[in-house]
């Protein structure tokens, strides 16, 4: 599967979710790949990386490979969203340097980065 159509189908698999709800700032994103968690315990059930202002940085994928990938234009797309434990997800969302990487918990409100 190509990263185009893995970002698709995760994102496809997260609106289809109707367990986990949809934060209310979704909408102020134009370019988002997204995971939600349903196996993984924990309170992060929504990973969004907003490639808009993802910057190529790979901070998020040197932390956790295996829910970060890079595509073909150097942005990050959500690969397998229940890969690591919530510790190693917010490291990854800290350590990205523009705070690209969103975290929502299951009622859709945010957990990282705090407002
Ligand atoms: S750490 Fe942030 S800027 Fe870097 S690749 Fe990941 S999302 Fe993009």
């Amino acid at each position: 599967m190509t990263p185009q159509e893995l970002l698709e189908k995760n994102n496809k698999i997260a609106d289809e979710n109707t367990d986990i709800a949809k934060p209310d700032d979704l909408s102020n994103f134009d370019d988002i790949s997204q995971g939600v968690r349903v196996i993984k315990e924990g309170d992060i059930k929504r990973i969004v990386v907003d490639r808009q202002g993802c910057i190529g940085a790979r901070s998020c994928v040197v932390v956790a490979e295996d829910v970060f990938k890079m595509d073909e234009m150097d942005l990050a797309y959500i690969d397998d969203p229940e890969a690591y434990d919530d510790d190693t997800v917010k490291l990854a969302a800290e350590a990205c340097p523009v705070l690209a990487i969103h975290l929502y918990d299951g009622e859709g409100k945010k957990i990282f980065p705090e407002e």
